[in-house]
């Protein structure tokens, strides 16, 4: 695009279509109606234009406060990573619109299966990721679960006579609590799991079994810097054991 065709009507245009917003008069108010303008384009810029959701760079800002809360309170925050099984087969058999119409469908389903604290988001093509703050390792099984059927049990039309239904391999890893680490590491472990779930045969759920006792190497020198060994590692988790908190 020629950079002389931006104009403010660009990005008006933009706004108003895409948000339930009321966009101020400009000439009543110009400074209020920039500045909604400028809000607008910033919402946009964290959104999923197909399915609505929030898109991976809304996730990464999520996953990096997420990180931050679990090392400086040590409270549990699950990341489940949700993969559409054979979604190739859909694009395929009934073309690429339908693919679409599954993509909106399914992130419709996951929204209502969360709770307002928790966020969802569209990973990549068709893979979703959901994280879910002050979640109990039980807690996180069964919300897993309740998102995995909710998906299978959706109806989708696809013409007036067809329906069409979907499943989902679903992998989850908690953040490491009393440890910064990074959202490259914390999504590799839910990746591995999600990994496992489409090998054991798809339309399955698999959570790293216990939580704070996969630290990586790598995690652990992020804490520790290059003067970690196993032993000064050992003795930390001690330490932190005693004092009410873990890190094995
Ligand atoms: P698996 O069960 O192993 O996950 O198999 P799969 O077929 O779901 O996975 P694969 O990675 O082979 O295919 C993913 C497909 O998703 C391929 C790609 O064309 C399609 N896809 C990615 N983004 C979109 C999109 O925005 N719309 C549509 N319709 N298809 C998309
Ligand atoms: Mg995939
Ligand atoms: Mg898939």
């Amino acid at each position: 695009m020629d950079l002389g065709d931006l104009h403010l009507g660009t990005a008006h245009a933009l706004v108003a279509e895409s948000l339930p917003r009321h966009l101020p008069d400009p000439q009543a108010d110009p400074t209020a109606y920039l500045q909604a303008l400028i809000d607008g384009l910033c919402e946009l810029s964290l959104k999923d234009t197909l399915t609505g959701l929030n898109n991976r760079r809304y996730l990464d800002a999520v996953l990096e406060s997420e990180i931050d809360r679990v090392a400086r309170t040590g409270e549990a925050a699950l990341l489940l990573i949700l993969d559409i099984d054979h979604f190739k087969l859909v694009n395929d058999a009934h073309g690429h619109l339908v693919g679409d119409r599954v993509l909106q469908t399914v992130a419709r389903t996951l929204r209502a299966c969360m709770r307002p604290m928790d966020t969802v988001a569209r990973y990549g093509g068709e893979e979703f990721a959901m994280i879910l703050p002050a979640c109990q390792p039980g807690f996180g099984r069964r919300v897993a679960e309740r998102v995995r059927t909710a998906v299978e049990a959706t109806q989708i039309p696809i013409s007036p006579s067809r329906n069409l239904s979907v499943t989902v391999s679903i992998g989850g890893a908690y953040a490491i609590q009393w440890i910064r680490s990074t959202t490259a590491l914390w999504t590799e472990r839910a990746d591995t799991q999600l990994f496992r779930a489409k090998q054991g045969g798809r339309n399955q759920i698999c959570i790293e079994e216990a939580p704070d006792s996969t630290v990586s190497a790598d995690e652990k020198s992020l804490l520790l810097g290059p003067l970690y060994t196993a032993s000064v590692w050992g003795e930390l988790s001690q330490d932190l054991n005693a004092a009410g908190g873990s890190a094995h």
